[in-house]
């Protein structure tokens, strides 16, 4: 039975293709339409996933895997340009003029990173040795040597926490959850990298919401020798030799700070993907406060939208890391199958 039916994922990230792939192990007929030309999303661009460094190669291939074993239809270089129902179906019209008739959609459209190039008074794209998170992600996974501009090893390396989250002048109030994290991980590849480097971390409070999240903290401090100020960075500016001088305030002594970096990376925050905000208008999806996609039921309905038989999966309705994206990604999958057979009955 469930065979007659079709669902329409858009978006073939972790959270798109564990929910399609999920979907179609219960028998259901599952078309995933990706606007990139290649699938699995930001999976693409990470090397080493914290808290356990599994390279990250190892699930964009079990991602590769599981669309072949399961023989998913995916549409790649496709957006949505129309979302209609009639009746209980939908009719989705592509950027290829297709039109997709499904029972059930599923977004799965994720997020982007915050474009440091906001925060001015950092110098990203001003000073050519500030880098961030993923710009340095970037750079370990393609096996790229890891100097500053000068050409040298860098020796003194500093992490700036909240970038474009928990930040009143971007208009974002919220945490991404993993960024503090993220710098823990990157740091101590550096400080591996650069044993003779010295590294710190400038942080508002650290979120180490996992167990597994603070004892790779306590790993960064003892075994590695990574230095964690409490302290918002105000200002980065640059010397005349291409050095760079972080103003802030050590927020525990009440004393300001001046040091000299080598390479300052930026821990950017997450926001809502360009995919999420088209999708609040061509299926006229609620959005939260910070403009990822509103659940219909917190508590009960995590993966319901605002719009019955449209569902969520993966960070279009907020931050989360990968495995929190993968069990979403299975839930959101239950929770269309449920909803299809309680339709299935009053057919
Ligand atoms: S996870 Fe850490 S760095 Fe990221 S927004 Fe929250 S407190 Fe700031």
């Amino acid at each position: 039975m469930n065979t007659q039916k079709t669902i329409v994922t858009i978006g073939a990230g972790i959270a798109g293709i564990e929910s399609s792939v999920a979907l179609s192990k219960l028998g259901y007929r599952v078309i995933l339409v990706e606007k990139d030309k290649t699938i699995g999303g930001k999976i693409n661009n990470y090397y080493h996933l914290f808290p356990n460094n599994r390279p990250a190669v190892d699930i964009k291939n079990y991602m590769d895997e599981q669309c072949r074993i399961h023989d998913l239809t995916i549409y790649k270089n496709t957006e949505i340009n129309k979302v209609q129902k009639k009746g209980e179906r939908f009719s989705v019209t592509t950027s290829n003029d297709d039109i997709l008739k499904a029972d059930a959609l599923l977004v799965a459209t994720g997020f982007e990173y915050f474009n440091g190039m906001q925060k001015e008074e950092y110098g990203y794209k001003i000073y050519d040795n500030v880098i961030t998170s993923i710009d340095l992600e970037e750079k370990l996974r393609s096996g790229k040597q890891i100097t500053t501009a000068q050409g040298k090893e860098p020796k003194r390396i500093a992490f700036v926490h909240c970038v474009g989250s928990r930040d009143e002048k971007s208009g974002n109030h919220y945490c991404s959850r993993l960024c503090c994290i993220t710098g823990v991980k990157q740091a101590m590849e550096l400080n591996s990298r650069f044993p003779n480097s010295l590294v710190y971390c400038f942080y508002i409070d650290l979120r180490m919401y996992s167990m597994e999240y603070e004892s790779l903290y306590r790993s960064a401090q003892e075994k590695f020798g990574i230095q964690f100020i409490r302290g918002k960075v105000s200002e980065v500016s640059e010397n005349k030799e291409g050095t760079l001088q972080i103003k802030a305030e050590d927020t525990l002594s009440g004393r300001p700070l001046r040091m000299e970096m080598d390479l300052v990376v930026l821990l950017v925050g997450m926001v809502p993907g360009q995919g999420t905000e088209k999708m609040k208008s061509v299926a006229a999806l609620e959005s939260n406060s910070h403009g990822f996609l509103e659940s219909n039921d917190w508590q009960l309905h995590k993966n319901s939208s605002s719009q019955p038989g449209i569902f969520l999966t993966g960070a279009c309705n907020g931050p989360m890391s990968i495995d929190e994206t993968m069990e979403h990604a299975r839930s959101a999958a239950f929770e269309v199958h449920t909803y299809l057979q309680n339709h299935s009955k009053h057919e």
